[in-house]
């Protein structure tokens, strides 16, 4: 499904350089729900954004569906981020202005392919799955931290991509509320998605198929 060739990042600051990833080989399949550990500063984000497209590497390929992407220009890049990828991030990012239906349909706004109703389908269906029919109405200042951020959960998820990709989703979390966030990510993996979390938590060894422990940007298995 993703598969990295070789991939290292170097970042160039104040002429020194910085080895963010140092040739990371590895595959993320469909259906597991991968937890990506490790010390502040290890690469994890560098390699997330990388896997979601947000960057690119130094050297290395990226392979999505077999597809090398390297060579993919922008507007091919928006159509994986669009279609196949859901971003998750600490910060929920919600629109204060709207309420969690509003909020979750977001995306669907601008999907000129579904009606009206399938969309308003949509929403419902995950409005179940994150367990919030009860919360429609309320603004995000009217929600816990950890409905909120299955609300981000929601709306990521609303153009069904396979990948979903989170860094640290629950850092401002419980435990209550982060055991509820992994095993909604690990039913995701459970109905065939690639899940990606990249966390500081004990309690995600729980859920998570594999860890991936990052040290100065080399991956040191489980
Ligand atoms: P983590 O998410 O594991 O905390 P990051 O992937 O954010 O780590 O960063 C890995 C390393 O790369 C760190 O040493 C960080 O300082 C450096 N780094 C990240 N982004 C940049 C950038 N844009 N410019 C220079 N250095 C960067
Ligand atoms: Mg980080």
């Amino acid at each position: 499904m993703i598969e990295l060739n070789s991939i290292s990042k170097k970042f160039l600051k104040s002429k020194k350089e910085i080895i963010a990833l140092n040739n990371i080989n590895f595959k993320f399949e469909l259906g597991k729900f991968y937890a990506i550990m490790g010390n502040s500063g290890s690469g994890k984000s560098t390699l997330l954004n990388i896997v979601g497209l947000l960057d690119k590497p130094t050297s290395g390929i990226l392979c999505i569906n077999d597809t090398d992407t390297s060579m993919f220009n922008e507007k091919q890049n928006n159509m994986i981020r669009l279609n196949e990828i859901g971003y998750v991030f600490q910060e929920c990012y919600l629109c204060e202005n709207l309420n969690v239906f509003e909020n979750i349909m977001l995306p669907l706004m601008i999907n000129k392919k579904l009606s009206e109703k399938e969309k308003i389908k949509i929403v419902n269906d995950l409005l179940n799955m994150i367990n919030l029919y009860n919360r429609i109405n309320h603004f995000p200042k009217e929600l816990s931290g950890g409905e909120k951020q299955r609300v981000a959960i929601a709306r990521s998820l609303v153009n069904n991509p396979r990948i979903i990709l989170a860094d640290e989703p629950t850092g401002n979390l419980d435990k209550n509320n982060e055991e509820m966030i992994f095993s909604l990510f690990k039913k995701l993996a459970n109905i065939g998605k690639c899940v990606i979390v990249v966390s500081h938590s004990e309690f995600i060894k729980k859920y998570a198929d594999k860890i991936l422990y990052l040290d100065n940007g080399i991956i040191r298995g489980d």
